[in-house]
Formats: structure tokens, C-alpha cells, sequence
């Protein structure tokens, strides 16, 4: 195996087991090794410290998938870290109650740069580096060693591909390709998921535990769900006696789908409304025309993809909060997140307090929420921690 020397002072993160080295880190190539390879990481004195995927096209150049620099990186490895993680999932308290769940969380289950979802009997897979991209052959193979699917498909049309050097990529790795639309069962509701086209792999599954303790607030209430993509608060809100529910999205075929879902779910259509625009704009309309709600849920996409785009950012989250504040009735409820890792939940809370005061509204957290444990944050990496939100009451 070839090896790697680090600059003097740059092991600390690899003692402290970050799983990234950056390439600023980088002292001496011997070999010099091949983008992809794994290979050995060592100081600068050549103490050895771990094993790690190469890839010098990424600022991220070498990912650490052992600590261990004894230990041989062939596919009883992998087979040992894929059980690990499916260990994991079934020690969850609610592992019982859904039929997709995430099964591989990347970095956070030592597996840097694989993302494994379960739809029901099929498997999705995203590999996220040219490491993991190279191995999705052996991978998909121990993953139907070890879970029996009927098909396992790749959603790798993600753009972090792009720094790794990588074009996106899908398709059918084995078995049966799955049907159109896959059902799942999450917490006794219903949804279809097209693992073809879907957002991420298909659903949110991040969401899971926060839509549970969103939706007893719902009861007699009016809702509003923003950037609702197929509708799951909606199923939920309903299903725990909301008055009245708007969907309200930029994707009509995403309106179209969580209509499907209440029907599916045998909930009232007729206290559904669907709204297609731009929540920005709709929300400010109907500021200006005085409507209200009791309830609203936001859930917008990730703001910021970097540090340039903090600032701007953190203006989108205050604008859509302050307008959620003022369309809220006295005492409402306001359900909002941030899946924006740099964004973090403190910065989020300051972000609610500057809309709270430019709204005029007394604003108090009932509750802090976070991604479900089947997305779980090492605390060697907490970069792992993306999705916050809060439960506010609203005066
Ligand atoms: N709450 C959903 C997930 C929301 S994902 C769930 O639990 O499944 C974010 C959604 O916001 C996507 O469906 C996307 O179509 C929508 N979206 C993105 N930008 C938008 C905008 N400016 N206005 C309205 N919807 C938008």
C-alpha cells in the first residue's frame, strides 16, 4: 500500500478521529499513489495513523475509513462496517414502525461517502466519492448478502459528485429495478415514492421523528404546510385532526403527489388546498391580503451550500420566518427548519429572534428538533449535523 506523509502538526485531526484530511494537510506522496487508491496516512516522522480513500481532485484528499492502520481494507471490512450500521438501525426505538429508514449515514457510520436508503424491499445507494464509487459493485454485492432486497439502485446525481471529480450517475446495480412508485409505511401513514426521480433518494427521511411531534399541535387546527414536496406533514396534520391543511410548493408534480396521499391515507380531500409558487412570494401576498393560519410548518431546501452563501442565507430564513410570524393568529404555532449545515442551531435561534422582533411578535421555543436517529451525528464528526427546527408559540 502506498503512503501518505501529513505536514508536521497536521495529524491532530486524525488523532482526535476526523475522518477528513484536507489537501493543505498533504506533506510527502510516495508511490505516488493513484486517485482512488487506499491508501497508508502517516505523520510527518512516518508514525503510522490510518487508512484512507485518496483523491487528490478533492480539497478533501483523503477520507479515513480506518483508524486502525493494521487492518486490511477488503471486503470483510466493508461487510463488518455495513453491519455495524445495520446494528444501529435496528436497535432504534421506532425501527418497527416505518418501512424506510436511512441505513448508511456516510461519515457518520464510518462508511466516508456511502449513503444507503431502504424503500421497502428495495435499497438505494449514493456514492458520494471516487472511492465509494469504484467499490458500489462489491458494496451492492455485500448489501444483498445482508439485506436480501429485491433491487438495489444508485442515485448518485448529486452535485458534491462534481468535486470528487465524478459525472453523476444512475441506474439499476442488481436485481429487479423497482417499480414506478415503491410504497412505504411510515409511522401508519402511506406514501408512494418514485426512487427514480425523487428528491435526495426518493423521501425525506430526515423527517421523520419532527413530523411525529409536529402533528399533535395540528389538532383543530388550520395549517399551513410550506414546502410541503409530497405532502407527509400534510398526512400527518390530518391524521391528528387539522381543521384544514395548504400544501403549498414550487412543483406542481410534488402538489400532485401529496393530493395522491391523502387519498391513499383515506383522509378528507376536501380539507386540503393545493397553492403551486414560490413561498416567498405567496406568503408576502397573503400578508398583504390578511390571511392567517394556526399552524405553520416551513421546511424549505438547504439555503446555503457554502460560506459565500451564508449571508444571503440568513436573509432567506428571516424573510420567510418573519412572514410566517405575522400570518400567524395569536398564539399559533410555527414548525420551521434549516436543513443548511452551516446554519447552525444557535445562528438558526438568532435568525427567529430578528424576525420575532421585526414581526412584533413574543415568540417562545416549546421544542428543539433535530434529524431523526436513523441520520445519527458521531461527535468525531459533527459536521454530520445538518437539520434543526423548532416548535414556537407564536403570541
Ligand atoms: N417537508 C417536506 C420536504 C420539503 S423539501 C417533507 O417532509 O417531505 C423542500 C420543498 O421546497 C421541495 O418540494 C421544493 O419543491 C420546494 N421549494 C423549493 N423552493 C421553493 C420556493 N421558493 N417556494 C415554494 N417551494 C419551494
Amino acid at each position: 500500500m502506498k503512503r501518505i506523509l501529513l505536514k508536521p502538526g497536521r495529524e491532530k485531526s486524525v488523532l482526535n478521529r476526523h475522518p477528513w484530511v484536507f489537501s493543505g494537510a498533504i506533506g510527502r506522496l510516495e508511490g505516488p499513489p493513484q486517485p482512488g487508491e487506499v491508501v497508508a496516512v502517516a505523520d510527518h516522522a512516518g508514525q503510522p495513523l490510518a487508512l484512507a480513500d485518496y483523491n487528490p481532485r478533492s480539497q478533501i484528499t483523503l477520507r479515513i475509513l480506518t483508524f486502525d492502520p493494521s487492518e486490511g481494507i477488503e471486503a470483510t471490512f466493508w461487510r463488518g462496517r455495513l453491519e455495524a450500521s445495520l446494528r444501529r438501525r435496528e436497535a432504534l426505538p421506532d425501527a418497527a414502525e416505518h418501512s424506510a429508514e436511512r441505513l448508511v449515514y456516510a461519515e457518520s457510520d464510518g462508511l466516508p461517502g456511502l449513503i444507503v436508503d431502504r424503500y421497502g424491499d428495495f435499497l438505494v445507494l449514493q456514492a458520494l466519492t471516487l472511492g465509494m464509487d469504484r467499490r458500489k459493485a462489491l458494496l451492492a454485492e455485500l448489501l444483498r448478502e445482508l439485506l436480501r432486497p429485491r433491487g438495489i439502485y444508485e442515485r448518485s446525481d448529486v452535485d458534491v459528485r462534481a468535486q470528487e471529480g465524478l459525472p453523476e450517475a444512475t441506474g439499476l446495480l442488481w436485481g429487479e429495478p423497482p417499480p414506478e412508485r415503491v410504497e412505504i409505511d411510515e409511522c401508519g401513514l402511506r406514501f408512494w415514492v418514485d426512487l427514480y426521480r425523487g428528491h435526495k433518494t426518493g423521501f425525506y427521511l430526515d423527517q421523520r421523528v419532527n413530523r411525529r411531534r409536529v402533528a399533535p399541535y395540528c389538532a383543530g387546527r388550520e395549517v399551513l404546510n410550506a414546502f410541503s414536496y409530497t405532502g407527509a406533514f400534510a398526512a400527518y396534520a390530518l391524521r391528528h385532526g387539522a381543521r384544514r391543511v395548504v400544501n403549498l410548493d414550487s412543483s406542481a408534480e410534488a402538489l400532485r403527489a401529496a393530493a395522491e396521499h391523502i387519498a391513499l391515507n383515506g383522509l378528507p380531500a376536501e380539507a386540503v388546498e393545493s397553492v403551486e409558487g414560490d413561498a416567498f412570494r405567496v406568503l408576502r401576498a397573503w400578508r398583504d391580503e390578511g390571511r392567517a393560519f394556526d399552524l405553520i410548518i416551513l421546511d424549505p431546501p438547504k439555503f446555503a451550500f457554502s460560506r459565500a452563501q451564508l449571508m444571503a442565507a440568513t436573509r432567506g430564513y428571516k424573510d420567510i420566518n418573519l412572514l410566517a410570524m405575522k400570518l400567524l393568529r395569536p398564539g399559533g404555532i410555527l414548525c420551521t427548519f434549516s436543513c443548511s449545515g452551516l446554519v447552525s442551531e444557535d445562528l438558526f435561534q438568532k435568525i427567529l429572534f430578528g424576525a420575532s422582533l421585526d414581526a412584533g411578535r413574543e415568540v417562545r421555543i416549546l421544542e428543539r428538533l433535530t434529524q431523526a436517529p436513523d441520520h445519527p451525528v458521531s461527535l468525531a464528526f459533527p459536521e454530520g449535523a445538518y437539520l434543526k427546527g423548532f416548535i414556537c408559540r407564536v403570541e
